[in-house]
This record gives structure tokens, sequence and C-alpha cells, in this order.
């Protein structure tokens, strides 16, 4: 077989005060070889593909992967001229042969000026380069999942859990499937219910750790091949942005709608469970002092995993207001000040400006006199497989605070974000992590205590508050049943002229 490998990664918070252009793509490399690097985020599901199909003796034709750090929209002429590249290579794989598989590996909520839905439009393009291929792809699990992806593409996975533990596991789903489809063994049919919910489900917790049992046991069942729930991503002022199911079977259109349906029923049954309750700054520092071990603390609202700046303040500003030491806090995304303190030298005393630099939702600059204490020209962490950049960075010391600050922007997955530096985590009582979930898989490992917290930042937690214009109003929590409003949303279904056949 001849199969084509891509994939285009962002995630667009259009409430961001960061544009994303080409820049924002070149820092991670445009690049043609992402399946045998370990530094990218396609490494991983694109990595896991090449092994596949290597052992089944298939050729790869590798295409051009791009992915940004989350952030606001991508500047227009960026996206079209990454599209247009990614399109070039495809043009050129299928004019020595016919393609017969063509795997992408997107994000699912990627907004360009004038492009609500840029895989959408992708697939498109890749649809009418590629009329006869099998056409799979893998998706974040906060994607929009719009009509548009599912039309022109014959199998879509969004992966399951969030932390996204499990992104070549399904990469490995994903392939299969496509390939069975391409030996004609099966013939994938789709059936797609949005719940008119939104809302932020981490998978590691009840309710939605026994939601997703409950989407692998539907796998389970005869004819069922694969079923996603995508969570959708909030933070996307699009027409089409909120929560969906999406249930493959093979040739078995009233199975896919039956498992459609029963799944969403069970995620809208639960939607005041699934609503976030995490505590506020204040209430996590009160609670966090009277515990005993270490404490790690998610700064959900500036998390850069979801396009926030990653330099607020409003943490830090507590922490030093209560007095607190002993803690450690990061990683900031300040280039100005890793450029100060890494001028001055490790060891070096300085006052710098922290935080707070971009944007209202940055919260106010600190002042603050500190001590350099580490320092990397490369610094980066690991992330569910592959190392994620963080640039030049340092560790300095305030008031009894380790902070790190980084250059490259990027939430925080992994301790080794500190430890990368030389900040010791042993005996500490209270770590502040910027990031919304992905932390949680590798400090649950370390903590005695791990939990959220309600942040103000770029990401409010206020559902039913997000200013969308594009999307209309008629969603939970806005509206307490919009089931009863609208009536039970009818699962649209997608069957691709193959399945006839
Ligand atoms: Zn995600």
């Amino acid at each position: 077989m001849r199969i084509f490998i891509s994939s285009l990664y962002t995630e667009t918070n259009t409430l961001s005060p960061i544009p994303t252009g080409l820049r924002a793509f070149e820092e991670y490399g445009l690049i043609r070889d992402a399946s045998r690097r370990h530094d990218v985020p396609a490494a991983v599901p694109l990595g896991e593909i090449r092994r596949l199909a290597q052992a089944c003796g298939d050729e790869v034709i590798e295409g051009l992967s791009a992915s940004a750090q989350p952030a606001g929209k991508t500047v227009r002429a960026a996206y079209e001229k990454l599209r247009e590249a990614i399109l070039v290579d495809l043009r050129a794989a299928q004019e020595v042969a016919p393609l017969d598989m063509i795997l992408l590996a997107l994000h699912g909520a990627m907004v360009a000026d004038g492009y609500d839905d840029c895989e959408g439009d992708l697939i498109a393009h890749v649809r009418a380069i590629a009329p006869a291929a099998v056409i799979g792809v893998q998706l974040d699990l906060h994607c929009h999942l719009t009509d548009a992806m599912v039309r022109d593409s014959d199998v879509i996975i969004a992966v399951k859990e969030y932390p996204h533990i499990d992104m070549a596991e399904r990469a490995h789903e994903l392939f299969h499937i496509c390939r069975r489809t391409v030996l004609g063994e099966i013939n994938p049919v789709a059936a797609l219910v949005a719940t008119h919910m939104i809302g932020a489900y981490p998978t590691f917790d009840a309710p939605m750790s026994g939601i997703v049992g409950n989407l692998r046991a539907a796998e389970a069942r005869s004819s069922i091949l694969t079923a996603s729930i995508a969570h959708g991503f909030a933070w996307a002022d699009v027409p089409e942005v909120g929560t969906k199911v999406l249930v493959y079977a093979d040739a078995d259109l009233p199975a896919a709608m039956n498992e459609a349906g029963a799944l969403s029923k069970q995620i809208y049954d639960a939607r005041e469970e699934l609503l976030p309750r995490y505590p506020d700054i204040a209430a996590s520092l009160d609670r966090a002092t009277a515990l005993s071990g270490l404490v790690v603390l998610g700064d959900f609202a500036d998390n850069p995993g979801g396009g926030a700046a990653g330099d607020s303040t409003y943490f830090l500003r507590e922490l030093l207001a209560r007095g607190i030491r002993n803690a450690v806090v990061g990683c900031f995304w300040d280039p100005v000040a890793v450029e100060f303190c890494a001028e001055a030298g490790i060891g070096a005393m300085l006052e710098i400006r922290l935080g707070g630099k971009c944007g209202v939702a940055s919260g106010e600059p600190i002042d603050l006199t500190v001590q350099v204490l580490g320092l990397r020209e490369h610094h980066d962490q690991g992330c569910f497989g592959f190392r994620q950049q963080l640039g030049r960075a340092v560790w300095i010391r305030s008031q009894g605070i380790d902070i790190a600050v980084c250059s490259v922007r990027s939430q925080v997955f992994d301790p080794d974000a500190f430890t990368g530096l030389g900040i010791s985590l042993e005996s500490r009582r209270l770590i502040v992590v910027k990031s919304s979930a992905h932390y949680q898989a590798r400090f649950s490992e370390i903590a005695d205590h791990l939990w959220h917290v309600r942040t103000p930042g770029a990401m409010s937690l206020d559902f039913a508050a997000i200013p969308y214009l594009k999307r209309d109003g008629n969603y939970f929590p806005r509206v307490q049943d919009p089931w009863a409003l609208l009536g039970r949303p009818e699962p649209r279904t997608f069957v691709r002229r193959r399945a006839l056949a």
C-alpha cells in the first residue's frame, strides 16, 4: 500500500491575545520527518503509523508537518501557505501512483482568519486530490468535529483521554481500521451527535472516567468499529463549538446511530456533575496549607496549552502575599525576564519585572528581587512520548519561592520542567503549575494531593458567559435543559460511496 502521512496541529483560542503566524509554526519546525522525531506533537501518532506501515510492508510517503503552541487565531496567509505546502506534497505523491491511504494527525480546533474550520477545509482539499483514497484523521478530543471533517474523510478518531496519554493507541487503531477499509474488509459508516453542551472534562476523575469506560465498552459491541467523544474546545467562537459523539460501525448505520445516541445521552445526563467545581486560589491555598505532604495545584486558566499566555501573576501574587515558602511555581513564559537573568548569570541577584505582559488576562506584572540559580539554553520536558521544547529557560528564587521561567511557551506536563533546570522537588510543600489537566498524568505520581484551581485568565470556566458571536446560546450550562428546548438531538449520518458499493 502507498500511505501518505502529514500533520497540521494547533488549537485556536479566539479569545487569546497572541496571534498565530508562520513564526509560531517555524518555532517547532516545518518538517517532513515528524514520524522520526522526538520533539514535535506529530511524532507520537505519525511515528506509530510509520512503524505499523513498515511492519505491513507498506510504503510511507511523508508530507509536511507543522505545529504551533495553542494561541489566538492563525493568520490567514500562514494557514493558506501551510495548507498549500501539504497539498503540494500530496499531489506529488498521488502523481507517482494513486495513494491507498492518507492519514492525517490534526488538532481539530484550528481557526484562521476567514476559516472557522481549518481542518474541514484541509480535508476537503485532500479529498479533491485523492477521491478514491481512504482518508483517516486523528484528532485531539478538544476539537470541534465539524460535519465537514466527517463528510470528506473515511474515519476520524479522537483521543479518549484528557490528559492525552493515548495518542499512540489511537494511531494504532486508526491505521488498522483504515487499512481494513482499503482491503474491503470493512465499510465504516458514521453517526455524529451534537450534545448541545460546552465544557471541559478531564478523564482521570469521575464522572468522565466512567463515561470513557462506557465508550470503550461500546466499541466492543458487534459491528462498532470505533467511537469518540469530542469534548470540544470552549474558548473558540465558531458556529459548531460543543461536545459531540462520533461512532463508526461496519456498514451498520442503525448500530452507529444507537451507540452515538446512547453515549450522548449518558454525557447529557451527567452534565451537572460534569461542571467543573474547582476551588479558587484563596480556597485552594487555605486547604493546601492545612494538609501535610506535597500539594500540586494546576493554574487552570493560564494554560498555554489552551492558548493562554502563561504569564499571569494571580497565583504567584497570592503566594507572596501569604508569605508561603518552599514552593515551586512555573513555567512563566517571559522571554524578556529570561534574557535579563541569563545575561546576569548564575548566582546573580537582580530586580526583574515578571509576567503580566501579554494582556488583561495576565494580570499586573510583579516586580521582584531574584537570584538566578539555574540556566539552560535548550530546556525541554517530557510530554506523552515526545519532548516539548521550552527554549532558553532559567530557575530563579525570590522570597523562598522557586520559579521556572521559559522563552518557548508551553504548559507544564512533566516534573522535569523543573528538575531539568536543577530545581529539586524533594521535601516540597507546594508546586503550582501552569496547566489545566495534562500535568495530572505525571504529577499524580509524586503528589500527595492534587487538584485543578479556578483561576482568572484566558480560559475562564464560566462557560455560560463565554462571549460567543458565531455560536447560538442554546447550550448547557447557558441553558439548563437544551434538549427540552430543542428536542433530543438527532444523529447526523455519513455514508461514503465506498460503503454503498
Ligand atoms: Zn487537547
